[in-house]
């Protein structure tokens, strides 16, 4: 059998090695279009604050690991997928009887002038890491262009460069997808007390070259010198070389419980997805335990070990410059649910749970990190609270107690 996995991110590194395991005698391709071995971009933060070098990136860190499990890694870019094969920018051709596109995401601009300038990057890739430590050093002024989940990790780091760092998001809170107001405010809050300048329902109009660096324009007036513009405005799933695969894309490429898209030779797994979700529907997570996990189960249907997909439950932990934040599931509520909370805006505190009937269905947490095992494990496990939901809903601190209680009747 002929396996070719397109994409070399954690998806499709877990997808070869779980297909080797499935089927010791295939024939396993790993095509990825960057330069460097594998490596997985959740380790870039650590590598801009110096904590790891870049090969502490790299996914699998034995020398020939791939070559020692007979799984050939090509680098190359696959540019069309036909009937049994798919093109690559080189010009050659790859055979496959069963496909994986593991290509992942990529960023997305807005609509700004100037962002061509040597002194804007994205924070996605290896490459975009090294210009970033070439720019941000102590002192340097940066503008970081999106509050979003992206934003605020590499905000993190940034910080701990001791850059002056401006933060500009355009909607009216930063996370906007991962925490309420109420929360948000808070985490600009802390921001502030830490010296970052936070600009809200602000959006850049322009930047434009300045004698050193760049100036940074603003819709409705206003603009700041940059010597660093980092731009994390959203992603989007890399899937144009699908065109005319008949393979179906709508927010990443559609497929069903076993990860198979659409064409039944092709399967697809991680960022590029859009996986079942534990909380009912198809979701792209664009988070690498789904990714990972995407790979195996997706390698396991394509070596013909029938496994459905569970679906992924969506959570994000996040720390920003010191305040840890938490999303799980269903954070902003379901028609007709019920929901409770407890905030301290003293301490930096809160809690805020959402129900549907007896059952947990979401959570978001503030500067609390000893709940995390407890809410996940109310939400995935769909446990009914029965008297608890009241009891949480006077006090949604007693959360464990909740959790113990009902996992034990
Ligand atoms: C700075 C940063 C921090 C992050 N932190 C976290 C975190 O704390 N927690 C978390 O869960 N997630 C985090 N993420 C997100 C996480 O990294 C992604 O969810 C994960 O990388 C997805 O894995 P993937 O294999 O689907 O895609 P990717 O890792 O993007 O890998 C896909 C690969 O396919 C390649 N490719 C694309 N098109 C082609 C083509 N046509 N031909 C060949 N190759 C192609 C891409 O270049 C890439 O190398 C972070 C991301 C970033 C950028």
């Amino acid at each position: 059998m002929k396996y070719v996995i397109v994409g070399a991110g954690p998806a499709g590194v877990i997808a070869a090695e779980t297909l080797r395991k499935a089927d010791p005698s295939g024939d396993i391709v790993l095509l990825g279009d960057e330069p460097e071995p594998p490596y997985s971009r959740m380790a870039i933060p650590y590598y801009l604050t110096g904590g790891i070098d870049e090969a502490g990136t790299y996914i699998r860190k034995t020398p020939n690991h791939y070559d020692d499990l007979a799984i050939r890694y090509v680098q190359g870019r696959a540019t069309k997928v036909g009937a049994g094969g798919l093109a690559t920018e080189d010009g050659g051709d790859i055979e496959f009887d069963r496909l994986l596109v593991a290509t992942g995401a990529s960023p997305l601009d807005p609509p700004v002038d100037g962002l061509d300038s040597s002194a804007v990057h994205h924070c996605w890739t290896l490459e975009d890491a090294r210009n970033i430590i070439e720019l941000a050093g102590v002192g340097s002024r940066v503008v970081l262009m999106g509050a979003g989940f992206i934003g605020c990790i590499i905000l993190e780091s940034l910080v701990e460069r001791g850059v002056a760092l401006t933060v500009v998001e355009a909607e009216d809170r930063m996370l906007p997808r991962m925490m309420d107001k109420p929360g948000a405010d808070m985490i600009k809050a802390w921001c502030e007390g830490k010296g970052i300048t936070v600009l809200t329902s602000t959006r850049i109009k322009a930047i434009e070259p300045a004698p050193a660096g760049v100036r940074v324009h603003f819709e409705g007036g206003g603009d700041v010198p940059a010597d660093l513009v980092v731009v994390a405005t959203g992603v989007g799933s890399n899937t144009g070389f699908l065109e005319g695969s008949g393979v179906k894309v709508e927010e990443g490429i559609v497929v069903d419980d076993r990860l198979k898209s659409t064409q039944d030779a092709i399967y697809a797994a991680g960022d590029c997805a859009q996986g079942p979700d534990q909380m009912g529907g198809w979701s792209v997570h664009a988070i690498q335990p789904t990714a990972a996990e995407h790979g195996r189960v997706a390698a396991l249907n394509m070596a013909g070990r029938d496994t459905p997909y569970k679906g992924s439950l969506n959570m994000n932990v996040l720390n920003t410059a010191g305040l840890v934040s938490c999303s799980f599931g269903l954070w902003d509520g379901v028609k007709g649910g019920t929901s409770a909370e407890s905030l301290d805006r003293e301490a930096s505190k809160y809690i805020r749970l959402e129900f549907q009937d007896d059952h947990l269905v979401g959570a978001l947490t503030l500067g609390r990190t000893d709940f995390v095992g407890v809410l996940r494990g109310l939400i995935q496990g769909r446990i009914p609270l029965g008297p608890w939901k009241d009891k949480l809903t006077d006090n949604p601190h007693r959360i464990m107690e909740a959790y113990l209680a009902s996992t034990m009747a």
